[in-house]
C-alpha cells in the first residue's frame, strides 16, 4: 500500500490534518494507496510557498534549469519500474503499457530540457539608433491539474515544459492515481532546487481550490466539463488557461479499403487502455459497402481480446479505472440499446471483482445518439453506416469536441478532403494511432485551447515581452 505525502514549500509532509482519500485496485478491489485531501487553506499554503522561490527560479541561467531537468529524467527514469507498477495498481493499464507511458514521459522531460535553453526570441529592425527585440520571460506560478489515463506521460510533457522555462510548479495529480503522481513528483523534486515543484493532492474540490488561487496559469488536462469549470474559475483571477480536454473522435472507414485491415485499425483505436485514451476511436462511420466485412472482423477481434488484470502479461485488456466509470460506459450503452442500437459482442457487467467490461461492439447507431456523440471512455465500438464519403465527413464534423479524427481510405482526394474540412486538432490518414515526434495541435471546441504538448508548449508556458532600448537624448552610449 503506497502512502502519498504532500510537498509543499520544499517539505515533504507538509499540509497538516486533512482528509484521506483511498484509492483501490481495479482489477480486484484491494487498497492501493491513501492520500491526503488537501483543503482549500494548504492549496493557498502551497500558492504562497511557490511564489517565494518564484523569482530565483526565474532567474537560474536557463542551461542550468535545463541541467536539472535532465537529473530529473535521470531520477525518474531509475524508478521506471516503481512507477508503471503504480500506474498499473491505480488505473488497471496492462503493465507493459504502463511502462511505455513512464518511458514516454522521460523522452518528454528530456525534449524539453534540451529545447528550452535554444527556444528564444526575435530580435526587430528598427531604427539604427535603437535596439529592439521579443524575449519570452516566466509566467510564474503554474499549476498543473492532470488525469489519471496515462498519468506519468501527460504530467511529465506539463511539468516538463513549465519548469524548463523557469515557472514554479503547483501540481495537483488525479486522485485516482495519487501515488503514481506522488513517486514522478518525488523524483523530479530530488534534482530540483528545494520549492520549485510542489504537490498537492485530493479530488475535484482540491482542484477546485487550485485553480482559484492567484496563479499565473491553470494547466488542466482532463475532462470537458471540469475544463470549462477552470476557465470559469480563471476568469475571476485573471490565470491563464491551458486546456486539454475531452474528445469523441470519429473513424471514417471509406468503400475502397481492406475491411479485415479497417477493423484491426478500429479495433486498436477503440480498446487500446480500454477506450481509456483522449484520442481513442469513439465512434466508426462505414461505408455501406464495406460495412458487413468490417462489422464482422472487428466483432470477431473484439471478442478475441485477453480481459484481464494488467499485472498480468497476457492481458490485452484491463479493467476501466474503476466501477463508477464501468457504470457511466455500461449506462450510454445500454442508453444506446433502448434506442434502437444492437449489441453484437460485450455489453454485459461480468461477475466477479474489480471494473472489468468487455469490448463491445455496438451496431445499428445513429449519429444522434449520444453513446455516438458523447465520449464514452471506455472499450466500445458504436457503428454508423453510411452511404458515401461526404455523410461520414458531415457526420464526422458534426460534434461538441474537436480533438483528432481518422480516416481509412484508398482515394488521395478523400484523404485531402478530410484533413481540409474536419474541424479537429489532428487527422490521421490510414492508421488510428501515430504522428511525427514534436508535432503539436490545438484542440477545437470543447476539446480545449492552446497547445498541450511539442516544442510549442513552451511558448505556452511563457510571456513574451517587446522591448526597445535607445540611447540618451538620441545619441550615443
Ligand atoms: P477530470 O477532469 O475529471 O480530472 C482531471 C483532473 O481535474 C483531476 O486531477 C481532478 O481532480 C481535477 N478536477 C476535477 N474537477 C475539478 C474542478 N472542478 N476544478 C479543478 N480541478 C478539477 O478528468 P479525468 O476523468 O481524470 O480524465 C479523463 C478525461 O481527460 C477524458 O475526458 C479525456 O478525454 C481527457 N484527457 C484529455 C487529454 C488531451 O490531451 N486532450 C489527455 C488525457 C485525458
Amino acid at each position: 500500500m503506497y502512502t502519498v505525502a504532500q510537498l509543499i514549500g520544499g517539505v515533504w509532509g507538509a499540509g497538516g490534518e486533512e482528509g484521506e482519500l483511498v484509492v483501490h485496485d481495479p482489477a480486484d478491489g484491494s487498497p492501493v494507496s491513501s492520500a491526503p485531501v488537501a483543503t482549500a487553506d494548504v492549496v493557498g499554503k502551497a500558492v504562497e510557498a511557490a511564489r517565494e522561490v518564484e523569482a530565483e527560479w526565474a532567474g537560474t541561467a536557463p542551461a542550468e534549469r535545463a541541467a536539472a531537468l535532465h537529473r530529473a529524467a535521470d531520477a525518474v527514469e531509475a524508478v521506471t519500474d516503481e512507477l508503471a507498477a503504480a500506474v498499473t495498481a491505480e488505473m488497471g493499464k496492462p503493465l507493459a503499457d504502463a511502462r511505455g507511458g513512464v518511458e514516454a514521459g522521460i523522452g518528454t522531460l528530456r525534449q524539453y530540457a534540451e529545447l528550452g535553453p535554444v527556444r528564444g526570441g526575435r530580435t526587430l529592425h528598427g531604427g539604427h539608433h535603437a535596439l529592439d527585440f521579443m524575449v519570452p520571460q516566466p509566467r510564474g506560478v503554474v499549476a498543473a491539474i492532470t488525469p489519471w489515463n496515462d498519468p506519468v506521460a501527460v504530467s511529465c510533457g506539463l511539468l516538463g515544459a513549465a519548469l524548463v522555462t523557469g515557472n514554479v510548479v503547483v501540481y495537483k495529480p488525479s486522485e485516482r492515481t495519487p501515488a503514481a503522481g506522488w513517486l514522478l513528483a518525488r523524483a523530479l523534486d530530488s534534482a530540483l532546487p528545494p520549492g520549485v515543484l510542489s504537490l498537492v493532492t485530493g479530488g475535484a474540490e482540491t482542484g477546485a481550490a487550485l485553480a482559484a488561487q492567484p496563479v499565473d496559469v491553470v494547466a488542466h488536462v482532463g475532462s470537458t466539463a471540469t475544463g470549462r469549470a477552470i476557465a470559469a474559475s480563471a476568469a475571476r483571477t485573471g490565470a491563464k488557461v491551458l486546456l486539454e480536454n475531452g474528445g469523441s473522435d470519429p473513424l471514417i472507414v471509406d468503400a475502397d479499403v481492406d475491411p479485415i485491415w479497417a477493423a484491426r485499425e478500429a479495433a486498436t483505436g477503440a480498446f487500446a487502455n480500454a477506450g481509456q485514451i483522449c484520442v481513442a476511436v469513439e465512434r466508426i462511420y462505414v461505408h455501406r459497402d464495406v460495412a458487413d466485412d468490417f462489422v464482422a472482423a472487428l466483432v470477431k477481434r473484439a471478442s478475441e481480446l485477453r480481459m484481464g488484470p494488467g499485472r498480468d502479461p497476457a492481458t490485452e485488456l484491463g479493467p476501466l479505472v474503476d466501477r463508477r466509470h464501468r457504470d457511466h460506459v455500461h449506462g450510454q450503452v445500454t442508453a444506446a440499446v433502448a434506442q434502437g442500437a444492437r449489441i453484437l459482442t460485450g455489453g454485459t457487467l461480468p461477475d466477479g471483482p474489480g471494473a472489468f467490461y468487455p469490448a463491445t461492439v455496438v451496431a445499428d447507431c445513429r449519429h444522434d445518439m449520444p453513446l455516438v456523440r458523447d465520449e464514452t471512455f471506455g472499450p466500445v465500438a458504436p457503428v454508423v453506416v453510411v452511404d458515401s464519403f461526404s455523410e461520414a465527413l458531415r457526420c464526422a464534423a458534426d460534434s461538441p469536441y474537436g480533438l483528432a479524427a481518422t480516416v481509412l481510405t484508398g482515394s488521395m482526394s478523400h484523404a485531402h478532403r478530410a484533413w481540409r474540412e474536419l474541424p479537429v486538432g489532428t487527422v490521421k490518414v490510414n492508421a488510428v494511432f501515430g504522428g511525427a515526434p514534436g508535432g503539436a495541435a490545438h484542440p477545437r471546441r470543447g476539446s480545449g485551447q492552446g497547445f498541450g504538448y511539442g516544442p510549442e508548449l513552451l511558448d505556452e508556458f511563457t510571456a513574451t515581452k517587446a522591448v526597445h532600448i535607445e540611447a540618451p537624448g538620441r545619441g550615443h552610449w
